[in-house]
């Protein structure tokens, strides 16, 4: 008798680290089941690829690779964003398998003879490594990345100030812990809630005893995940609150840092108080508060449920406390119907609170969010002006920011 040929999967992710987690999930389910990873793409019968949709450069990547992976006579498997993100160019362009995140069991049914199912196969805490998908399946184009990239006086100056402030970068050396899948919040620039369904959080024993088993293997540095940390708990009747006090006696033996950010500013005023406190246990060296925009009214369009005024006054508490705390938060440049006033508006937040680093998000219309629908847009060529005078403007007060353009 044979034994049966071990099917070869080859699995790529262009997205965030949420992405990046389920792709190692995945990785543990696939080798649970007898399957063989690779990392030549020409070896494997399987390609799997986590494609990304944060904005127009990701997604016409996303688009690129799946063409680039299509020479290879493995068979195309696409999860992650891009099919709620961009649904009609998706849809013309691919026929075949494809599931969004909040659809992740079902792969089940793509794999023959599985016989321990996705659902049955724990959340990793570490997240499978990027690496570049060029670098596998076109090293011309990786190559021609890199030359733009040091071919560009203006790129290299942001590298260079990046490099010259990256003391203020973030601290990538972090073990993950799922709370929650999906989000229940309505913010209208964002197609990414369509993907992930509403929220379905773990219960807090489950949490609490990995963050115990992890703490008793020696780990110290923890990020707390989810689509939206905030709304923890709100499916089962608890709080993320709740949920703290119980993690807090997990560890009152042991020095940790924890890192919570993908939380909605709502939270962070709601539940201000009980992060202040935990802050000044020196729990929490860094706060993420994404304000997307200094303008009420474009907050309002944005339906983030809560003023600018709001989050300044409880920042400005947060630095009162804690001046050492370190703030960072996103931008959106160019939401629909943005003014010049409104935009400075937004630049203004900065001289009321002081943040460490910003990432600059240029207003991507997705197909898929509420905000495609509102008009007038803004044009690239003012948000590419916009944007330039942000970075300008933090570099004159040392803010460390990233861009995502
Ligand atoms: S909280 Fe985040 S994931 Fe949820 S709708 Fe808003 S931007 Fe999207």
């Amino acid at each position: 008798m044979t034994a049966a040929v071990q099917k070869k999967v080859y699995i790529s992710c262009n997205g965030c680290n949420r992405r990046l987690l389920d792709a190692q999930r995945l990785k543990n389910y696939l080798l649970a089941n007898g399957y063989e990873i690779t990392g030549f793409p020409g070896d494997a019968d399987y390609l799997v690829f986590f494609a990304s949709a944060l904005n127009k450069v990701r997604i016409d990547e996303s688009f690129d690779i799946i063409r680039k992976l299509g020479r290879y006579k493995g068979e195309i498997i696409v999860l992650g964003c891009l099919m709620e993100t961009a649904p009609t160019e998706f849809n013309a362009f691919w026929k075949g398998k494809a599931l969004p995140v909040k659809d992740m069991d079902d792969i089940d049914l793509f794999f023959p003879d599985i016989k321990v199912p996705y659902k049955e196969i724990p959340p990793d805490n570490f997240p499978l490594s990027p690496g570049n998908i060029y670098k596998d399946i076109s090293p011309g184009v990786f190559i021609k990345q890199r030359l733009n990239l040091m071919l560009s006086p203006l790129k290299i100056a942001d590298k260079l100030y990046g490099y010259l402030h990256h003391n203020k970068k973030e601290d990538y050396n972090t073990t993950f812990i799922w709370v929650s899948k999906g989000c229940p919040n309505l913010c209208s620039f964002c197609a990414e809630r369509r993907v992930v369904g509403p929220c379905i959080s773990r219960p807090a024993g489950e949490i609490v005893n990995e963050y115990s088993k992890l703490l008793e293997a020696g780990k110290r540095n923890f990020e707390f995940i989810g689509d939206d940390v905030g709304s923890y708990g709100l499916d089962l009747g608890i709080t993320l609150p709740h949920l703290i006090q119980q993690l807090n006696k997990a560890d009152k033996d042991y020095q940790v840092n924890w890192v919570i950010k993908h939380l909605h500013p709502k939270f962070i005023i709601r539940y201000k108080n009980e992060f202040i406190e935990m802050a000044s246990s020196g729990k929490i060296r860094e706060l993420i508060c994404c304000f997307q925009s200094g303008s009420n009214r474009v907050l309002k369009l944005m339906r983030r449920q809560h003023t600018i005024e709001e989050v300044i006054d409880t920042l400005k508490e947060f630095r009162k406390v804690l001046p050492e705390i370190r703030l960072a938060t996103n931008i959106i440049v160019g939401f629909p119907t943005e003014t010049g006033e409104d935009f400075m508006k937004t630049l203004h937040v900065y001289d009321k609170v002081y943040f460490d680093r910003v990432h600059i998000i240029k207003y991507y219309d997705a197909e898929g969010s509420d905000s495609y629908a509102i008009t007038p847009k803004v044009t690239d060529h003012e948000i590419a002006r916009r944007i330039k005078l942000a970075k300008r403007f933090f570099k004159k007060r040392g803010i460390y920011f990233q861009t995502r353009d």
